[in-house]
């Protein structure tokens, strides 16, 4: 633990947020934003640059169709099916003995083609984005062209020339790691330490450089950013400070709306939507947010989640000090078995753009991860890894704790759980898991 923590000792930290003792101790809390503007129309990102965002991705889909054969892409590409998820419903309110009004309902982002993680969004996008400038500043591109010839043997030499570095705790370096390949890139991931085996011995597979760092995810970042600066023709994708990640994350918002509609629900101020996302540097579900409060307004109610020992988020909001303070000052360890969300300093690009944008941060134990992880799967056939959990428990202390503190008739809310990884897990993993949370629930 910091003696100071921006010229503030840790017991004055303390007086001036109550809550602050529990974070420490990595008891469970609820924290509802004091800063939260529903209606805020504060716009850093355009309605300009969002569009183009979902643009990029169509330019690319030929391209994508060509090189990711086995994925079968639908027509609008990189998507995710929304579901309704009822049983689950029934098992939540079994368990933590509530009810829970309004319909519970699962966003599919574990089941994201190729990727199998949100991070096929927003690291795609930055990667893609990348490919794109690059060529059509060399004049081999026009956005107009069919960009399946992106895959000719001409651009991958081109390419071949540049490298791409990131630093990931596991599902952020599979998914730059496996674009930036089929696009020719020589691109290198440094991994923290939290990340799986079988995410590292995938990447190799693609012919993906893996360098292990026996350090947590900051350390990993650092160090890949310090390796890459030394190479002129390295770019090194940053997730704590990237607005392309953020902006590909975006995009998602577009694809629920259509759902929504397609599936008959309202969204409006008498039927909130309330929508649950785990958080680790903030750019997966800020993005989300960002995009879903731009349609929806204050008819939209974004909720972080986070584990215990990992809220970087809800301390960088709550003291303010965004990227300027991390949970080890906190005296927090870092150490949670939700590998995507072990981070320990929210995104410094992210923190500012969000933080009069959510309603709240609650964090979660592993222990309900594994329980919900199981549940889910007895329920409804569903597999996720536990960071893509985080998001379920929210509905399930929606009593006890958001609703309460949400001035909204949640009577004819629609709960929207975002889940954010998990289909390429291997078997023998799962199984483990789901053994695992199968203990817990007893
Ligand atoms: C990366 C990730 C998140 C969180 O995204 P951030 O951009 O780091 O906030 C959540 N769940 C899973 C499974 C992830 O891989």
């Amino acid at each position: 633990m910091k003696e100071h923590i921006a010229g503030k000792t840790v017991s004055e930290w303390q007086e001036a947020h109550p809550l602050l003792t529990d974070i420490m101790d990595t008891s469970e809390v609820y924290w509802q934003n004091p800063a939260y503007q529903p209606k805020s129309k504060e716009q850093p990102i355009t309605q300009a640059e969002l569009d183009e965002a979902a643009a990029l991705f169509l330019r690319f889909l030929p391209f994508l169709k060509k090189t990711f054969p086995e994925a079968d892409l639908a027509e609008e590409g990189i998507v995710s099916p929304l579901k309704k998820i009822p049983n689950m419903k029934a098992e939540l309110e079994a368990s933590f003995p509530q009810t829970i009004k309004g319909d519970l309902w699962l966003k599919c982002d574990h089941d994201l083609p190729v990727a199998g993680s949100i991070k096929a969004r927003g690291g795609f996008y930055e990667i893609l984005h990348y490919a794109e400038t690059m060529a059509i500043d060399h004049g081999l591109l026009s956005r107009s062209d069919d960009y399946s010839k992106l895959d000719d043997v001409q651009y991958r030499s081109f390419f071949a020339d540049y490298s791409i570095a990131v630093g990931s705790t596991g599902n952020l370096g599979l998914s730059i790691g496996i674009i930036s390949a089929k696009i020719g890139f020589q691109v290198t991931v440094h991994m923290s330490q939290d990340a799986k085996k079988w995410k590292k011995d995938l990447l190799r597979s693609y012919g993906v450089t893996v360098i292990e760092h026996p350090a947590d995810f900051s350390v990993a970042v650092k160090r890949g950013r310090e390796m890459c600066l030394q190479d002129q023709r390295c770019y090194f994708v940053d997730d704590e400070d990237s607005k392309n990640l953020f902006l590909g994350y975006t995009v998602a918002a577009k694809e629920v709306k259509q759902q929504l509609e397609a599936a008959g629900v309202a969204v409006n101020e008498a039927h909130p939507l309330i929508v649950y996302l785990p958080c680790g540097v903030g750019g997966g579900p800020g993005g989300v947010a960002y995009g879903l409060k731009q349609i929806y307004g204050e008819a939209v109610h974004c909720i972080f989640a986070e584990p215990t020992h990992a809220p970087s988020m809800l301390l960088g909001l709550m003291t303010g000090l965004h990227d300027k303070v991390a949970v080890q000052d906190f005296g927090i360890d870092n150490i949670t078995e939700a590998d995507g969300l072990a981070v320990g300093r929210p995104s410094g690009y992210v923190a500012p753009i969000i933080d009069k944008l959510i309603a709240g941060i609650y964090t979660v134990e592993d222990r309900e991860l594994y329980k919900l992880l199981y549940q889910l799967h007895r329920s409804e056939r569903l597999f996720l890894e536990p960071s893509a959990l985080a998001g379920m428990y929210g509905p399930a202390r929606w009593s006890e704790t958001i609703g309460k503190t949400l001035d909204i008739d949640s009577d004819n809310a629609t709960h929207l759980v975002w889940s954010t990884g998990g289909s390429l897990v291997p078997k023998h993993d799962r199984e483990t898991m789901l053994s695992k949370g199968k203990e817990a629930v007893r």
